[in-house]
């Protein structure tokens, strides 16, 4: 593990929520919403973000390194991939970083939940049928066109009338991305 100050591209996948007609991009595991034009900035309850605490904890904004996403296991099925700029205080680990601060600078597509391959535009956007909605966000999953139009899958999940690549180029302009 190296500790160090710098600028640095890590890759990482988000959920997509939606609250009252705006999107975000959602943190996978602390459900933090990413901020538009504001750094993201690590949090935790036990310490800062600085050497001895970082380095015994598991906190910081995790992405990966980017060339290992053919490795990793595809475990964010039916969320956005994209990339990150990552800086301050920075901890490298064999796959990728923890950072103490973050933003998206791209985003490039889609995980589908059932087959998970990665996906450009031709992805559907649904929720679960079955969806409990313990907060004021909804999470829309990615399901590519071949699996959206599985009779098993769409029993499953509720459609949404927003075309993946219209969602794409609202978040982009939300987070100011290219
Ligand atoms: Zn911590
Ligand atoms: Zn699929």
């Amino acid at each position: 593990m190296t500790v160090y100050l710098a600028t640095r591209r890590g890759n990482r996948s988000w959920d997509i929520v939606t609250s009252q007609q705006d999107n975000y991009l959602r943190s996978l595991r602390l459900k933090t919403i990413w901020p538009s034009n504001l750094a993201l900035k690590a949090f935790c309850e036990q310490g800062s973000f600085d050497d001895t605490h970082a380095l015994l904890c598991q906190c910081g904004i995790y992405s990966f390194k980017p060339d290992v996403r053919d490795i990793i296991p595809v475990t964010n099925d039916g969320t956005i991939f994209g990339s990150v700029v990552i800086w301050g205080k920075v901890i490298e680990c064999e796959y990728g970083y923890r950072s103490e601060y973050a933003y998206p600078v791209s985003l490039a597509g889609f995980c589908c939940l059932v087959c998970k391959r990665f996906s450009y535009s031709d992805t559907q956007l649904a929720f679960s049928r079955n969806d409990i909605n313990i907060d004021q966000y909804k999470v829309y999953k990615a399901i590519c066109n071949t699996c959206a139009s599985l009779a098993t899958v769409k029993a499953q999940f509720r459609y949404i009338p927003l075309p993946a690549n219209l969602l794409l180029k609202d978040l982009r302009e939300f987070y100011n991305l290219r």
